[in-house]
């Protein structure tokens, strides 16, 4: 196993993500696997009201062109995987561990932790947040951790307090610290994914845990907040990481792409659409020309800016809406309830409205 292990069952997916799907030709299956929120709504997990909510309904699926939805993470990759199997362009190979590469003026040798090597015109470095292409491309060392520790469960829908059963991917947002769920996978179960700014000094990655270490950062929340952690069961902790934006993600023949260009909290639900993005930007531009280096810089230059926007702006979102407590707290309650659904869209145009291709 890889450092970077699946993080929980569940994953939302903007318009963005579905529009992907669609440039890959399995936008029709991947729109058939997911479960159709109706709004993302806010809850001040101090009083347990709702301070907004953003429709997902059929003005916003008309504005941004494609749902958003959520969907569970193996159902994702099913879909992707059963392209690629069909493909006859595609030699899948799982647990080949890559170790390092090297490279002349033919292409990239990819050295294999099993002693073996791969020879190809480019080398796509998509191998997460702990990517070791990116030591090569950018040697800017260990992720930044967060301190930010995320502990997943999933309820199985029949437990889940039947008051809260909401078709909503749903945000409680406390002082350092917040809790999410959706129903998933048909409304079987629902995905819960509580955090605490607790200052965690060392990356972790699913862990398990008891329930009583989950509550203890939720101590200061509403009981129904708290009640819903309650139930959930078979605890694991994650303790994020990010890393600062850099503008190059290129060496010769290869790229990165995904967490390993630009690793991201999860506060704008985002880093899987933006791998996703950059996917489909790299086919663009490699079906552009034949200079397979000139499309790698086409599509590094083409991605930077807006996932550096998404990079930061998920820190800052995580602080200003998030985790802030009192006068803070009172303001995003405040600015966020002025908002109409039209404002909400046009907010959220330049990150919705994005297909990877400009
Ligand atoms: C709590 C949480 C919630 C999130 N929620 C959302 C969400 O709702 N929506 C969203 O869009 N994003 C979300 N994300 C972000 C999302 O999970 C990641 O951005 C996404 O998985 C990145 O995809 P990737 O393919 O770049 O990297 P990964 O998913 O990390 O995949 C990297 C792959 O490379 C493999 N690998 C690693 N090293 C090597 C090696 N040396 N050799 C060979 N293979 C290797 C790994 O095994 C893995 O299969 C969330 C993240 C977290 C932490």
């Amino acid at each position: 196993m890889h450092r970077s292990s699946p993080i929980g069952a569940g994953i939302q997916l903007g318009p963005n993500a579905f529009h992907c799907f669609d440039y890959l030709g399995v936008g029709d299956t991947a729109r058939g696997m997911a479960v159709y929120v109706d709004k993302l709504r806010l809850m001040d997990a101090l009083t347990a009201e709702e301070i907004c909510h953003i429709p997902l309904d059929e003005p916003f699926r008309k504005r941004f062109g494609n749902p958003y939805a959520v969907v569970h993470r193996g159902d994702l990759h099913g879909v992707l995987v059963k392209a690629c199997r069909a493909s006859p362009l595609i030699d899948l190979r799982t647990r080949h561990e890559v170790a390092s590469y090297s490279q002349d003026g033919s292409g990239v040798t990819v050295h294999l932790s099993s002693g073996d090597t791969v020879k190809g015109s480019v080398l796509i470095g998509a191998d997460g947040l702990w990517s070791n292409i990116r030591k090569q491309v950018v040697g800017d060392g260990p992720p930044r951790v967060s301190g930010h520790t995320t502990y997943r469960s999933v309820i199985p829908t029949d437990q889940m307090p039947e008051d809260l059963r909401w078709n909503a991917a749903t945000l409680w947002a406390g002082p350092k610290c917040h809790i999410v769920h959706y129903p998933l996978s048909d409304w079987k179960v629902f995905n819960l994914v509580v955090t605490f700014h607790n200052d965690a000094p060392e990356p972790v990655a699913g862990q398990p845990v008891p329930e009583e270490e989950v509550l203890m950062g939720f101590a200061h929340v509403h009981p129904t907040a708290q009640g819903i952690i309650r139930h959930g069961t078979n605890w694991k902790k994650w303790v994020l990481c990010d890393r600062e934006p850099v503008e190059n993600w290129i060496d010769g023949h290869v790229a990165l792409l995904g967490d390993a260009a630009h690793p991201m909290m999860q506060y704008y639900a985002q880093g899987a659409c933006m791998a996703m993005e950059d996917a489909v930007c790299l086919a663009h531009h490699v079906g552009q020309t034949d200079d397979l280096q000139k499309a790698l810089s086409a599509y590094n230059a083409q991605r930077v800016l807006r996932t550096t926007r998404v990079q930061l702006g998920s820190r800052a979102i995580g602080d200003h809406i998030y985790h802030p407590a009192g006068a803070h707290a009172a303001l995003r309650n405040a600015l966020m309830r002025e908002k109409s659904a039209e404002d909400w869209y046009d907010t959220l145009a330049w990150l919705y409205g994005g297909t990877g291709l400009g």
